[in-house]
């Protein structure tokens, strides 16, 4: 096949042209690198079955005939989507129009990289797919959430209304190595604090949950969906449960730092509690994921202290 692949400079978006590559595809990866990197997709450079187009894809273009677009493009972390607000509310609306158009015309598959944000601050527990969410609209991440549930909207409508061949998968906090650094996310920011012997920063009372999935096993996940043919979400992630101080817990032993934790005021409408139902991805997909969070932190470390040592020489230049 040839696969667009939007936001392949990113952290997730690298990861999936890797294994598209790794299954014979050809890739043409779109992205403006507003929060991915080209360091991303360095070891790509000699690949002749991979091209890099630096495209906003809120604006109209053409990548030519195409047979499946993975939409990846998206700042994700709460961090970057606070600080590019319209970027974000941009690429999930127009954007996603942009993408699903582009599928439309090739004929070509199309799978919406959405998220467990449209679940906004759950009131059930764990979150299954027909869950529809506590969402604040007007509140600082609405950005981010409105958009997700617009560009699910959308997909949901192209399939309808023009019978485009969609898939929306909603991802759950995934972590390891490409991950950046200073995204803000509780990973890179553990990980970085704990590799420089800083205090680890755990907002509010740390008692609130998130489940982490590895990379390897969120794209896995991501992939299986793509060869289904579910057209409603699909989760994606790790279903074991942390509270934020367990988390650190976790970094400290996986880093062998001796850092202390420090508390710090609670961001506005942080989601309290985060665990998916992957009962739907288990019985449809015939997966699970097969990394727990201390692995998967072990997995990642030479990344992270990599990243970290990168990351203070930029500083000191
Ligand atoms: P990332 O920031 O590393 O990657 C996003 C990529 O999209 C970047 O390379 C960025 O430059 C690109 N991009 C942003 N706006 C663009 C535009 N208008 N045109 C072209 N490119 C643009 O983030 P990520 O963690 O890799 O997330 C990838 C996708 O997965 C996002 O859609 C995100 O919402 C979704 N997601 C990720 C997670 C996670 O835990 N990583 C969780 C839920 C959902
Ligand atoms: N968090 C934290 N310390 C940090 C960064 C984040 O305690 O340095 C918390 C944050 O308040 C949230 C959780 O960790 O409850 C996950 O945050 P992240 O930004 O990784 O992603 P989210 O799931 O909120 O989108």
């Amino acid at each position: 096949m040839r696969v667009l692949v939007t936001g392949g400079a990113g952290f997730l978006g690298s990861h999936l042209c890797d294994a598209m590559l790794a299954e014979e595809h050809s890739i043409v990866c779109a992205d403006n690198l507003l929060t991915g990197r080209m360091e991303n997709l360095a070891h790509l450079g000699r690949e002749s079955r991979f091209e890099f187009l630096q495209q906003d894809v809120c604006e109209a273009f053409d990548p030519g005939k195409i047979d499946y677009l993975f939409h990846f493009a998206s700042p994700a972390s709460p961090v970057d989507y606070l600080k590019h607000g319209i970027e974000t509310l941009r690429v999930g609306s127009a954007g996603t129009i942009n993408c699903l158009e582009i599928a439309k015309k090739y004929n070509a598959k199309f799978l919406l990289a959405s998220t467990s944000e449209c679940y906004g601050d759950p009131l059930e527990h764990p979150q299954k797919e027909s869950y529809w969410g506590h969402v604040n609209s007007i509140g600082p991440r609405s950005v981010y959430d409105e958009a997700k549930r617009f560009a699910e909207a959308a997909t949901m409508a192209y399939h309808r209304y023009h019978a485009v061949d969609t898939r929306i998968v909603r991802i759950f906090n995934t972590y390891g190595p490409r991950l950046q650094i200073d995204d803000g996310r509780v990973i890179s920011n553990f990980m970085r604090q704990a590799l420089r012997g800083e205090d680890l920063t755990v907002y509010g009372d740390g008692m609130q949950t998130r489940s982490f999935c590895c990379v390897s096993d969120e794209i896995a996940g991501i992939l299986a969906l793509s060869k289904s043919e579910e057209h409603l979400p699909v989760n994606i992630g790790n279903p074991t449960e942390f509270t934020m101080l367990k988390c650190a817990e976790v970094v400290l032993e996986v880093t062998g730092s001796a850092s202390k934790i420090r508390f710090e005021l609670l961001p506005q409408d942080d989601p309290k509690q985060r665990r998916p139902d992957i009962t739907k991805a288990r019985t449809l997909l015939g997966w699970e994921p097969k990394i727990d969070l201390r692995t998967g932190l072990q997995l990642s470390l030479n990344y992270f202290r990599e990243a970290v040592l990168a990351n203070s020489s930029a500083a000191c230049r």
